[in-house]
């Protein structure tokens, strides 16, 4: 699988699973923009990719749309296309169903729902004028979850937003399928990241987590950085409109 010369959008790339996709998107010899709120961590970020390979750090709210337009017109600027779209930000908010606050509801839905339609919108128009002037078709990869398909109570608007999100990888697959634009999504099952910070430190929720994953153990953020490079290369050039679960077998086998 290569990458060469091609240009990647990494959102929420700062850190986590994104941090592991941007790295191995490098190692793969793509150009790497890394799109994140948390400029701190995005400059850290950058400094260490950058010596690796061509990589930019791009202040990026996905909620905002403004900020959506201007990480296509910096990418553009520095690398001059983009041919791989990861939507990847994505936050957590736990609350039972009867206590959410509305804002929250709207937070979570804002990043991680909204987020992915305003950017795969604004790169993919990009990528169907490119076909229109004979360029090669670029693809798109959603970041879902296994939580996609079986809910847990206190992740309402989190649940809701990744069902949504299989459902936008089905939409925007079948409307850019004829432009050759492939659409495609993963859902991780427990990945150590910050976002598992919780379940790390309490050793019941650790044990929950690893009684309903078959394999014993978390995934590691590379590990799901691995299929996103599969689905990004042409090893996956019949694939649209799927998403595939790397969740050591989580989801009922
Ligand atoms: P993380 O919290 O470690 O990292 C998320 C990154 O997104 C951070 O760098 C953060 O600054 C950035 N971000 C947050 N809001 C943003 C916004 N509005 N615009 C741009 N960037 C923003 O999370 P993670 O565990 O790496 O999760 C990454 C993705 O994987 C998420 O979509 C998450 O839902 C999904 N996922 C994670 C797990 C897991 O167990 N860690 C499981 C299933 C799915």
């Amino acid at each position: 699988m290569s990458l060469e010369n091609k240009v990647a959008i990494v959102t929420g790339a700062a850190g986590g699973i994104g941090f592991a996709i941007a790295r191995r998107f490098v190692q793969d010899g793509a150009k790497v923009v890394i799109a994140d709120l948390d400029d701190a961590r995005g400059a850290a970020a950058e400094a260490e990719l950058g010596a690796l390979g061509e990589v930019r750090y791009v202040h990026c709210n996905v909620a905002e749309k403004l900020d959506v337009r201007n990480l296509v017109a910096a990418t553009l600027d520095a690398f001059g296309d983009i041919d791989i779209l990861v939507n990847n930000a994505g936050i957590v908010v736990g609350a039972d169903f009867l206590d959410l606050e509305e804002a929250d509801f709207d937070r979570v839905l804002g990043v991680n729902l909204k987020g992915a339609f305003l950017c795969s919108q604004a790169v993919a128009r990009h990528m169907v004028d490119k076909v229109k002037d004979g360029g090669t078709p670029g693809t798109i990869i959603n970041m879902s979850s296994v939580n996609a398909v079986f809910a847990i109570a206190n992740q309402v608007p989190y649940s809701i937003s990744k069902g949504g999100m299989n459902q936008l990888t089905k939409v925007a697959a079948l409307s850019l399928a004829p432009y050759g634009i492939r659409v495609n999504g993963i859902g991780p099952g427990s990945i150590m990241t910050e976002m598992l910070a919780s379940v790390n430190s309490d050793p019941a929720a650790k044990a929950r987590v690893l009684s309903r994953t078959p394999m014993g153990r978390v995934g590691e953020p590379s590990e799901i950085a691995g299929v996103a490079a599969f689905l990004a290369s042409d090893d996956a050039s019949y694939m649209t409109g799927q998403t595939l679960y790397a969740d050591g077998g989580r989801l009922p086998l």
